[in-house]
């Protein structure tokens, strides 16, 4: 083998965002801990969560009904298990962050609480108004550093080593030379895929890299065709878009088309506060019914100045670009924002290989089901970013791995953007918010003559590009933010299962498992009593 830089750690953490870094800041303080960042912190999602995190942490609410909540925007695919996990332990989590000096809005003291999309009650924490995201990375990569964790940014991970399939070592390019990473345990924490789609609200590094470097070391992979896509970016033509979130269809703003009709109620009894997947597909009609390529977000009944107190950092990136939200209605178009599917893992964020954990978004333990429920995914990385730090002690009183005996030629850094833009066109056209057998066909053949001709970090981009079309094209039937046009319906007896993936393999079907303790209505029904009796 050529000779390259080897370095060791206890735990390699591979991305730092919310899930990355509270996972360090938990392992930190018994074993020796880096973090590799693809680009600067203020490149990760995390950076630009606008709404905030979810836990239920109102008096008003309980992890029963942010349970129901989740379990419901999921469309019969969350495993309970999973999320019982995240709304048992996610007002701990959230506490910690606030604790460790991450400015929430609070009001006498206590957390400010706001509602969202399809949550039955107030359980959003938040910071800066609408910049919980950037309270967060301003916070907490300070304290992971304070605890002796060494964090490095533009440092990115191109290939994964397995020796008996259990995980050896990770070659990473830094400052333009590719270094081989040794550990006891390495933790993928490499977040989302947006920039595989033309049109998004991800930043640069969102390419899902970790969840084609886990599969193509064999790690299993689940959930790939559901992408969640975002109803209201600014329609501008800038990658990535800037998000108008929701809460402002919240305060009630309207969606109208190019004729300036309002049309939402055509489509849902709630109209523009119909599920987030429902909202993009009629904003994807309309649009294509008319022929423009966006539809008018209208607050204009709310006022300038109400929109500029309540939504300011929203409301100055509008104004940046020529737009007086408030005054004028804006133009907006869906996007891709989230993916639910990813790297399999059990609650402890194991995946099927010894040594190799995976957590944030570009897991998959099966908490967000068919679709995210808005604000779960910073409370996801929270949680499972905090047991993840827990069940890598399994590895730290072992010795080092050793490296595959015949170890491969270590791979190019290059990125090849013109490659990326041949991808973002493909999945835009042909696996984006509506799907059909022969777009689907059409994308996985164009992506498998781009992976001949891939090199370097496009051949993973390539990778997890033909996973989620290639699962879209097997899931003959909607459902989340799954849409075939050719099988509109849902259908639970066929389809109510994981499409779970594994290298040279064919796709395997795993029914979501269900809670092993008491049924949630059953403990609502206990809730509701407790409530009441004034316990
Ligand atoms: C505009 C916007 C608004 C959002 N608002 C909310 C919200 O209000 N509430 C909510 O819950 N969720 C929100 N989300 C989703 C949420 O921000 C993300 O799901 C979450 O932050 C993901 O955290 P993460 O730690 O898994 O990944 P990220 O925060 O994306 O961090 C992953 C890091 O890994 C790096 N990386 C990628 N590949 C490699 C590689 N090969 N090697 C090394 N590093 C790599 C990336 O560059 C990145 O820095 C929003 C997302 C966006 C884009």
């Amino acid at each position: 083998m050529q000779s390259v830089i080897e370095r060791c750690c206890d735990v390699l953490i591979l991305g730092g965002g919310i899930a990355g870094l509270w996972c360090a800041y938990h392992t930190a303080p018994k074993a020796s801990v880096v973090v590799l960042n693809k680009g600067s912190f203020a490149e990760a999602s995390t950076f630009w969560a606008q709404g905030g995190m979810a836990a239920a942490l109102a008096p008003s609410d309980a992890p029963e009904k942010h349970f129901a909540d989740t379990v419901a925007a999921g469309a019969g695919l969350c495993d309970e298990d999973a999320v019982w996990t995240l709304v048992t332990e996610a007002p701990k989590q959230v506490m910690a962050l606030w604790h460790i000096g991450v400015p929430f809005d609070t009001d006498d003291g206590q957390l400010v609480l706001t509602i969202e999309g399809a949550h039955s009650v107030e359980r959003i924490a938040h910071a800066y108004g609408d910049a919980t995201g950037r309270a967060v990375m301003e916070t907490l990569p300070r304290a992971v550093e304070q605890r002796g964790v060494r964090l490095y940014e533009r440092a990115t991970a191109l290939q994964l080593l397995v020796r008996d399939g259990a995980w050896a070592g990770a070659f990473v390019l830094r400052d333009g030379t590719v270094e081989l990473w040794r550990a006891k345990a390495c933790v993928l924490a490499t977040g989302g895929c947006g920039q595989l789609f033309a049109v998004t609200t991800n930043p640069q590094g969102a390419t899902g890299d970790g969840v084609a470097l886990a599969f193509e070391v064999g790690a299993r992979v689940a959930d790939m065709e559901f992408v969640q896509f975002h109803p209201t970016a600014l329609a501008v033509g800038e990658v990535p878009r800037p998000l108008i979130s929701e809460a402002l269809r919240g305060e009630g703003a309207l969606l109208r088309n190019a004729k300036g009709e309002r049309f939402m109620p055509r489509y849902h009894p709630r109209a523009e506060l119909a599920p987030r997947d429902i909202v993009a597909r009629a904003i994807f009609m309309e649009m294509q019914e008319t022929g423009m390529p966006y539809v008018w977000l209208d607050i204009t009944h709310k006022g300038e100045e109400f929109v500029r107190e309540r939504f300011p950092n929203i409301y100055h990136a509008c104004l940046a670009r020529g737009f007086r939200l408030g005054r004028e209605p804006v133009p907006v178009a869906p996007a891709a924002h989230y993916h639910m599917g990813g790297i399999r893992t059990d609650l402890w964020g194991r995946t099927n290989i010894p040594r190799l954990y995976a957590i944030g978004e570009c897991a998959c333990t099966g908490v967000h089901g068919a679709n995210r429920l808005a604000s779960n995914s910073l409370t996801e990385g929270l949680v499972f970013g905090y047991r993840v730090a827990h069940a890598v002690d399994e590895w730290l009183h072992a010795p080092l791995p050793a490296l595959p005996d015949s170890m491969p030629v270590p791979p190019s850094g290059y990125s090849d953007w013109q490659m990326l833009r041949q991808i973002q066109q493909t999945m835009g056209e042909l696996v984006g918010v509506v799907r059909w057998a022969d777009g689907l066909t059409a994308a996985t053949a164009r992506l498998t003559e781009l992976g001949k001709a891939a090199r370097g970090l496009a051949t993973r981009w390539v990778t997890t590009a033909w996973l989620i079309a290639r699962a879209a094209l097997e899931r003959t039937e909607s459902r989340g933010a799954h849409f075939r046009q050719d099988y509109p319906a849902s259908d639970d007896a066929r389809w109510r299962v994981h499409l779970t993936w594994q290298i040279g393999g064919a796709p395997v079907w795993q029914h979501p498992p269900q809670r092993h303790q008491e049924p949630v209505h059953r403990l609502s029904n206990r809730q509701d009593r407790r409530n009441a009796s004034g316990e």
